[in-house]
């Protein structure tokens, strides 16, 4: 164990791997960018640099993807049995689970986000995703079909379909739950049996890196998953319009989500997307009270409100709006800020500069549009990336705060008081990530989670996540579904073999 510079223990395997330049895993080896080129991670916390990276660019793409194109061609992984790829892929969750101190650290020091919640959540939940795609990797199946054909009368086919790994797969990934995202697109895409080019966030490379290290202990064979750290336009924009790629897997903002569409259209890459979201999470009047105070806070102030899926739309009954808004706000008023690393956090800094004043610009446009903060309402401190929770009020439905992703711990409280009225607003949004309810009407609870145009519906709860539950968007929140059985199909091709008999 040794100290650092924030008086918190943290790991000697932690200190150590920040004092390092990393560098790009490329078929097995780590090197140096082409450029010879680095730059600079931030601790959130205090603004001060806490990384140097090496920066991947073109060059370095076209090195990875050829590594990753020789591993499915031709390499040792396209000759490993399913279940050698499953027993791989398990073990690397062993390690990762053992290794559990060290990354929620690794992720608390990068993101910003509390060490407590990097421990209970973004760690475990990534162990039990490769452990999940770990099973699929022999259950990924093919079907027989009985087959007709009009033109051939009398005779006789066998017919079925096989999944085979769609090949070569670019992963570009964000930077809010920067392991668990890296875990939610390696696991799929390996049990699948693609190898995988993969570029994390430019703000929180560091978990990605050091799982890296783990994929090489192991034992994966060189090439099936590099790692190269870089810009976005840069090496995220190369990786998606590279050639020799089969498939690019996004996460991020729904403007970027379009760039790469754009840049797959070259090779008509197949292209699965998981963009940006402002979820409504309903209070109907009938509900307990409290409870739906606690998760309407939880599910816009988790993680900062840095998640695609946050509640960021708070729409309660007119008959007990006043009462949840103070509520909420109460709520909020007691939220412990600080460094992630201080045990007593409930909410560490943004991100970067950029997404803190992103946010507070927009709180400033909603006030200069009318709206009101009952808490909150600014930066807090004038050290490292902080911004208070906020609850704006007077808010209406077309206000950019009303319409547009923050991605900060910002929420706005709506009335209805009609139900019709309600699901008309709640679908009024160009997004269709998630929604929640909260009722004790359950049957009502199940008619509105029907007619809301989201890809995932909470019911008296919020940003319950599961390995095995399919996660995505509607409308302009993505393509495709990520976790689950489904995050298979995104990774496979089918093929439909005719015999004749
Ligand atoms: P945010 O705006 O919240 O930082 P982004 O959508 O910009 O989210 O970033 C998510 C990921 O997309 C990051 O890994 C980033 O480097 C990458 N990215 C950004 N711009 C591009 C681009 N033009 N092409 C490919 N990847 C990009």
């Amino acid at each position: 164990m040794a100290t650092t510079m924030s008086g918190i223990q943290l790991e000697s395997s932690v200190t150590s791997f920040v004092a390092k330049t990393r560098k790009m895993l490329i078929n097995g080896k780590w090197s140096d960018a082409a450029s010879g080129k680095t730059f600079d991670t931030f601790n959130p916390a205090t603004g001060e640099v806490l990384a140097r990276v090496a920066e991947g660019d073109r060059e370095d793409i076209d090195r990875a993807v050829k590594a990753a194109r020789a591993a499915f061609d031709s390499g040792p992984w396209s000759r490993l049995t399913s279940s050698e790829r499953g027993r791989m892929i398990w073990k690397l969750a062993d390690l990762l689970e053992k290794h559990t101190e060290e990354f929620a650290q690794l992720e608390s020091l990068d993101n910003g986000k509390p060490l407590t919640v990097a421990r209970a959540a973004d760690v475990p939940l990534a162990v039990d995703l490769f452990r999940y795609m770990a099973g699929w990797a022999t259950k990924i199946e093919g079907t027989t079909i009985p087959i007709s054909v009009a033109y051939t009368p009398g005779a006789k086919y066998l017919a079925y379909t096989l999944r085979e790994p769609v090949g070569v797969v670019g992963q570009i990934i964000p930077w809010n739950f920067p392991l668990l995202m890296a875990a939610w697109k390696l696991g799929p895409a390996l049990a699948a049996g693609c190898t995988v080019v993969m570029k994390p966030a430019e703000q929180t490379p560091l978990s990605c890196l050091r799982l890296g290290e783990l994929f090489q202990e192991a034992g994966f064979p060189d090439g099936v998953v590099n790692i190269v750290p870089g810009f976005g336009e840069t090496a995220g924009a190369a990786l998606a319009g590279h050639p020799d790629v089969d498939k690019i897997a996004f996460t991020g903002s729904t403007e970027v989500g379009r760039l790469i569409l754009q840049a797959a259209a070259g090779n008509l890459k197949k292209v699965s997307l998981e963009l940006g979201g402002k979820s409504p999470n309903v209070v109907l009047g009938d509900v307990d009270v409290d409870a739906a105070i606690a998760g309407a806070a939880s599910a816009i102030f988790f993680n900062h409100g840095q998640c695609c899926c946050a509640g960021s739309r708070l729409y309660v009954d007119s008959k007990i709006f006043d009462q949840v808004v103070a509520g909420v706000s109460d709520h909020a008023s007691k939220i412990k800020i600080g460094s992630g690393l201080e045990p007593s956090t409930d909410m560490g800094p943004l991100v970067s500069a950029e997404q803190m004043n992103r946010v507070c610009s927009y709180l400033e446009s909603g006030f200069a549009e009318g709206a009101k903060a009952t808490v909150g309402g600014s930066r807090h401190g004038d050290k490292g990336y902080f911004v208070k929770p906020t609850v704006l009020v007077n808010t209406h439905d077309k206000m950019k705060v009303v319409q547009e992703e923050i991605f900060g711990p910002v929420v706005t409280a709506i009335p209805f008081s009609d139900t019709d009225e309600l699901i008309a607003k709640a679908n009024d949004s160009a997004y269709g990530l998630a929604a929640g309810i909260w009722t004790r009407d359950i049957k009502k609870g199940h008619r509105i989670a029907s007619q809301l145009r989201a890809g995932t519906v909470w019911i008296n709860c919020y940003n319950i996540f599961d390995a095995a539950l399919p996660f995505g968007g509607y409308k302009q929140s993505g393509w495709g579904r990520e976790m689950g059985h489904d995050a298979l199909e995104l990774y496979t091709e089918v093929k439909a073999v005719c015999s004749a008999l």
